[in-house]
């Protein structure tokens, strides 16, 4: 069974815009550092641990 979460990103830009204002997000089940920098981020963006294949999926959250 494919395991899944959603982190949330908060900001003021409007997507999609580039994450250099955070450097990694550690995996919900594995806790490894997954390098999200200067990554281009918008309402479909998600990424999977190279470890434990975990599935994080992006909730762009603007203030
Ligand atoms: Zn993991």
């Amino acid at each position: 069974m494919e395991s899944y979460s959603t982190q949330e990103i908060l900001s003021v830009y409007t997507p999609p815009y580039k994450l250099n204002f955070t450097d990694y997000i550690n995996c919900p089940i594995c806790e490894i550092e997954i390098d999200i920098f200067n990554i281009i981020v918008d309402e479909n963006t998600f990424i999977r641990c190279e470890d434990c294949e975990h599935t994080i999926q992006f909730k762009l959250v603007k203030f």
